[in-house]
């Protein structure tokens, strides 16, 4: 399995890591920094750490590596203008971990 590091990670005070995959095949996606315990609802580039999928590109939609199911979709945050990934709900399971993928 490819991870890619995600070059514009940041490190972020009283976050944790989680581990995004895939609903339907269970394939990771994505180790991302959350900040809080609210409803994860989009993902700020940002803030992922690494993929299996190479965010370096800017992708305009994310689609599992495993079943090609599109997970989510990039736009620009209107509040903060940042790049996000609104991740579609059925779509993914995320889990607490200790460690990126890259790990
Ligand atoms: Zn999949």
């Amino acid at each position: 399995m490819t991870v890619y590091l995600n070059p514009r990670a940041r490190k972020v005070r009283g976050s944790h890591l989680l581990l995004i995959s895939c609903a339907r095949c269970s394939h990771p996606i994505a180790t991302y920094r959350k900040v809080g315990e609210s409803n994860l609802v989009k993902m700020f580039s940002d803030r992922i750490v690494d993929g299996t999928v190479d965010f370096s590109l800017d992708p305009g939609a994310v689609f599992c590596p495993g079943c090609q199911m599109r997970v989510a979709t990039r736009y620009t945050t209107r509040a903060e203008g940042k790049t996000a990934y609104r991740l579609v709900p059925s779509a993914f399971h995320r889990r607490k971990v200790n460690a990126p993928l890259s790990d």
